[in-house]
């Protein structure tokens, strides 16, 4: 086992190498931005426009904590950087399930991001700021840390989940008064696959999630559901679902249309309409589901949409089409 001061040198050594890291990931992330100029990463101009704050619903104190241990706390003014993660298990896992995780098998002080990001673009605070919890590796103390739920080494984070958790994390950055740079990927900053895969490849949600970010810091952003929009979106509370988002199939053999579609979003993939009913939102392929159950679809308070053409070719086409350009629907905004 180390002496203590080699475990101390070791210690200086990791944060040294995050730090460098840290500095390369920004180094890389203004090549990639092609910012060829040498913003610092703080600082942003004096001129910036303001970001309003997003709902945010705080659960703090309803989640498990540790009854002994306890997080350190800090100043807001330590936070330089804004670290993402994925949950990296399934969407429906609750911060309360994670929290109670991090209790009761890890022996944690509680659950370790501040902030979790649900499918449904819905905002939880988990952790105060001053909180310094543990997602970061050696950089907990300047660090905080926004969790997208869901596993993204398959898939990415939905419409809704980067445009609110885009928002957070321009209002995040503004209020710290930290540039675009300051927000990292996990891996960035520790050897760990989190936020998953297609964070830096396959889908690269980082360059979604990294725009979204920059519409709100440069005062562009559009609210996600247009003012002029007032159909709900929301079913009725009496008719709680259990699925986020159905792809209703004709036959099973119209499956290989979506492939592209169902790698994106993700959706649960059939051909019960009967399962269909318990989904919030339901996208109906082709022409051979009746309009007659599309109607029974609607009754039951799902928000339904049909993705049809006039021909198996022109269907396809058009969920290629979804899938490239991030639009899980054509006609419900913001989801
Ligand atoms: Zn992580």
């Amino acid at each position: 086992a180390p002496t203590p001061s080699e475990s101390e040198t070791i210690a200086d050594l990791k944060e040294r190498i995050a730090e460098l890291e840290f500095q390369l990931a920004v180094a890389r992330k203004q090549l990639a931005n092609g910012s060829g100029d040498s913003a610092p990463v703080t600082s942003p101009a004096p001129t910036a426009p303001a970001v309003p704050p997003p709902a945010i619903e705080n659960i703090v104190a309803q989640l498990p904590h540790h009854p002994t241990v306890q997080y350190p706390t800090r100043t807001v003014s330590e936070i330089k950087m804004v670290v993402v993660h994925h949950t990296g298990v399934s969407p429906t896992i609750t911060a309360r399930e994670i929290a109670e995780f991090r209790v009761q098998k890890n022996n944690w002080a509680g659950i370790g991001f501040h902030f979790l990001v649900l499918p449904d673009g819905t905002i939880q605070q988990t952790n105060e700021l001053t909180t310094v919890s543990r997602h970061a590796g050696d950089q907990n103390r300047e660090s905080v840390g926004v969790s997208f739920a869901g596993n993204f080494n398959t898939g990415s984070p939905t419409a809704q989940q980067i445009a609110q958790g885009g928002h957070l994390i321009a209002w995040l950055l503004r209020t710290l008064n930290l540039s675009i740079g300051a927000m990292v990927g996990h891996k960035a900053i520790a050897s760990t696959p989190c936020p998953g895969t297609q964070w830096d490849s396959g889908s690269r949600w980082q360059n979604s999630l990294r725009q979204a970010v920059n519409r709100w810091l440069s005062g562009s952003a559009q609210p996600t559901v247009p003012a002029t929009d007032t159909t709900p979106v929301q079913p009725p509370p009496s008719s709680a679902k259990t699925i986020f988002h159905y792809l209703l199939l004709g036959s099973a053999t119209d499956q290989s249309l979506a492939t592209n579609y169902i790698a994106k979003f993700q959706p649960t993939v059939g051909t019960d309409a009967g399962q269909a009913q318990q989904a919030r939102y339901v996208t109906i392929v082709g022409s051979t589901v009746s309009a007659a159950t599309e109607q029974k679809l609607r009754a039951a308070g799902c928000n339904v949409e049909r993705v049809a053409g006039n021909s198996p070719l022109a269907i396809r086409a058009l969920l290629d089409n979804m899938a490239r350009t991030g639009r899980r629907f054509l006609t419900f905004q913001g989801v």
